[in-house]
């Protein structure tokens, strides 16, 4: 079905693969464009092999008894699924030890529970301490890429990045930029948001496989003058990420009408040159269809973040709708306004959304959005998101036995359809038995 492909033709016979041997699934197209075979989207075996070269990318993958030669062979035995790792586009690392703090809609939350929260960074000890946790538990949920707030402090941004670095894990970080609506601990000068931002963007963008986000935390806690330094920061470094909020809570949005009469919302980041293919604009719940259209004609994705926005209450999010304008979806956690860092709670939240507003998401349209889909939203569909010749070998080995119902679910499953819709729903991190990036383990299970 789909032939060994080696990158390097002349030394097929001589380079040293590592084979992996196990149940095979990868989306490997957009589902969600309209008339698409679905079937023609995913390919899956159940007796498969994955090749990795010692480059750490995937050399090939197919069915068994199409395997290349090889002397290092990992028999991972019948019940486990190897499929792309998972690629969360919006969370925020130092939010991870408040999850669950609950009542209030967002700006409530924000001022009661975050900001606190967000302030202890001005202490690098106890960011070391929520750095390690927070890589600790992307890594248990089978999370290989991310799209990561930090906080305001410059050096809390360093550690983050530090300890991604030191995990070989694939993120995109950025130092919160905020002036103003906020407390005082958490405001800074537009000169050192904008000099700060920029030293972490110079040693970090680009760095192995870190990427740097120029990150105004959203509309309301920007002056113009900071929107508009974080457009400065966007000329000069025109393949930086940008990473904000958009659109999440009604109340919000009237804020920022408010705040910026003479625009819509989506106007204010497009006049200070922030909307372009790798802006990534987080929830986008309600959205005008002037909105929709200007962030399809600048290409800028939308993290939708579910399990935040039943959490928060901030609404229902109308995929299908932005889908149809052209905007370009990926799935978020929003830790922690989102529960939990699971994706496979991201894809059963996904469904639960959707299933209320009358849509129902096939399996392989959730781990499309979960994996694929996601690098797509990231511009870093070239080099991972699926498993395919060429890309790096990020990919999940999960136990199908995992737990005593998850087994006799997986065990009567109809097929691989209603295999991943039983994981997507039931699955958590002790479905993660072994997670690998650039064909270097990152986790195991204990
Ligand atoms: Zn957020």
């Amino acid at each position: 079905m789909y032939p060994f492909v080696n990158r390097q033709p002349s030394t097929v016979y001589n380079a040293p693969v590592k084979l992996f041997r196990g149940r095979l699934f990868t989306p490997i197209a957009d589902p969600f464009v309209p008339g698409a075979d679905v079937a023609a989207t995913f390919r899956a075996w159940d007796d498969g092999f994955l090749a990795v070269g010692d480059d750490g990318h995937i050399d090939g993958l197919g069915a068994w008894g199409e395997r290349p030669e090889s002397s290092e062979i990992t028999e991972l035995g019948a019940n486990v699924l190897i499929a792309p790792g998972f690629i969360d586009t919006h969370l925020h690392a130092p939010q991870l030890e408040m999850i669950g703090s609950y009542g209030g809609h967002l700006l409530e939350w924000l001022n009661r529970y975050t900001f606190p929260t967000e302030a202890q960074f001005s202490d690098p000890e106890h960011a070391r301490v929520v750095a390690r946790s927070f890589f600790d538990e992307l890594l248990r949920n089978g999370t290989l890429c991310a799209l990561i707030f930090s906080t305001i402090h410059r050096e809390a941004t360093d550690i983050f990045f530090t300890e991604a670095e030191r995990r070989g894990f694939r993120g995109l970080i950025g130092k919160t930029m905020m002036d103003r609506n906020a407390p005082e601990s958490l405001l800074e000068k537009v000169r050192d948001s904008y000099d700060q931002s920029r030293e972490l963007l110079v040693e970090w963008h680009k760095r192995g496989l870190l990427r740097y986000a120029i990150t105004p935390r959203f509309a309301p806690t920007s002056t113009p003058e900071l929107l508009e330094a974080a457009g400065s920061l966007k000329r000069e470094f025109p393949d930086a990420y940008v990473h904000t909020h958009i659109s999440e809570n009604r109340n919000e949005v009237r804020w920022v009408q408010e705040l910026f009469p003479e625009a819509e919302y989506a106007d204010v980041y497009d006049r200070y040159g922030l909307l372009d293919q790798r802006s990534v604009l987080a929830h986008g719940v309600h959205l005008t269809e002037e909105e929709l259209s200007l962030l399809s004609e600048r290409g800028s994705r939308i993290a939708h973040c579910p399990n935040s926005n039943l959490f928060l209450g901030s609404g229902l999010f109308p995929l299908h709708h932005v889908l149809d304008a052209g905007v370009v979806v990926g799935l978020g956690s929003d830790i922690g306004a989102g529960t939990t860092p699971s994706f496979f709670n991201a894809m059963a939240d996904a469904y639960k959304v959707q299933q209320v507003q009358n849509v129902s998401l096939s399996p392989f349209h959730l781990w499309y959005l979960a994996t694929l889909g996601g690098a797509r939203a990231l511009s870093l569909d070239a080099e991972t998101g699926s498993l395919e010749p060429g890309k790096s070998a990020d990919f999940l080995v999960l136990d199908l036995h995992a737990t005593p119902l998850i087994s006799m679910r997986s065990d009567r499953a109809a097929g691989l359809e209603d295999l991943l819709a039983g994981l997507s729903v039931m699955g958590d991190d002790r479905v993660v038995k072994q997670a690998w990036i650039g064909g270097r383990p990152v986790h195991t299970r204990a």
